[in-house]
């Protein structure tokens, strides 16, 4: 029988809340009610950002605020089994 658990340095943190980092909006990520998207990349060689990396996290409306003012074209696949 297991009386205690002790936390040890492997343990996957999930996060819980996450801001906005164009509206500064707070996502709880528990919620569903929105999501929130991570962006992260690291550009390669010869890129004129070698070796750098760049992240961001912005929560569902940003998302696609910045994707259709930006007229970035995207495309948007239902995979919902039903
Ligand atoms: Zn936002």
């Amino acid at each position: 029988m297991v009386l205690d658990y002790q936390e040890e340095s492997n343990v996957k943190l999930i996060p819980t809340k996450i801001m906005c980092d164009k509206c500064e909006d707070i996502i709880d990520v528990l919620d569903f009610d929105e999501e929130a998207v991570h962006f992260e990349h690291t550009f390669g060689f010869g890129s004129k950002n070698d070796g750098t990396l760049i992240r961001f996290d912005l929560c569902e409306s940003c998302l696609f605020d910045l994707l259709d003012n930006g007229n970035v074209n995207y495309e948007l696949i239902d995979t919902t089994p039903y």
